[in-house]
């Protein structure tokens, strides 16, 4: 058995975090007595992919983001909102949200079997804790690892450093790292030298010259591989 334990991220790897925060996005419009069909959804989306560049350039924080993203919707809507009220009922729904990829719990029922399993994830504790639970993702995983409000993120290497104590302090090497960002997840665990499978669905074309490990389009291909 090549590796001792499989690191897996949450959102867009186990998680279905786009249709995580449809649910909740029109969940909350609908609460709020505001439209909430496809168009919105739509407008949503590229105001919050715009937002999350800006943070990911440092041009904002995270909590103003929060806010940003639906004072620039609501503005580019025509209403008039409380925007901080809105965020915060925002966040609660998505909280209540987590549906799962195809194929994530098989493959977790046919790895947990012969693997230790750790969940390590940016998502910010207080939402990711109920979600995990939801799911019923929890039970899988020996260790759970989130990156907090204040700490250290994936791909920092104080970030992986915390999972490997979470975990008892296995080598590098045994460890594969399992997730859909080229950024966070491969590059900061090949970075620490830990072996990678790239989840890559949408089949992009590898930003760089560092090579995965693996490479899958589908959940099911990573038992292919470690058979
Ligand atoms: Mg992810």
């Amino acid at each position: 058995m090549p590796y001792r334990w499989i690191f897996l991220d949450a959102d867009n790897t186990l998680l279905d975090y786009h249709r995580a925060e449809r649910q909740a996005l029109s969940q909350v419009l609908k609460a709020f007595g505001f439209p909430a069909g496809p168009a919105q959804a739509t407008r949503y989306k590229s105001i919050n992919r715009e937002c999350w560049r800006e943070l990911e350039a440092g041009r904002t924080t995270r909590q103003q983001m929060r806010k940003q993203r639906f004072a620039r919707f609501f503005e580019a809507e025509g209403l008039d909102v409380d925007v901080v009220r809105f965020a915060d009922a925002y966040q609660d729904a998505l909280a209540g949200q987590a549906p799962l990829l195809d194929g994530a719990r098989e493959l977790l029922e046919a790895l947990r079997d012969r693997f230790a399993l750790a969940l390590v994830t940016n998502g910010i504790a207080s939402i990711q804790r109920p979600r995990l639970e939801r799911s019923g993702l929890r039970t899988f995983f020996q260790a759970v690892v989130m990156s907090e409000e204040d700490g250290h993120a994936k791909p920092h290497p104080a970030f992986f450093e915390r999972a490997l104590r979470m975990t008892g302090r296995p080598r590098a090497g045994d460890v594969l790292m399992v997730g859909d960002n080229w950024e966070a997840d491969i590059l900061g665990a090949h970075r620490m030298g830990m072996a990678t499978c790239w989840y890559n669905p949408g089949r992009a074309s590898r930003p760089d010259e560092v090579a995965p490990t693996l490479e899958i389009h589908a959940l099911e291909e990573l038992l292919r591989h470690l058979d």
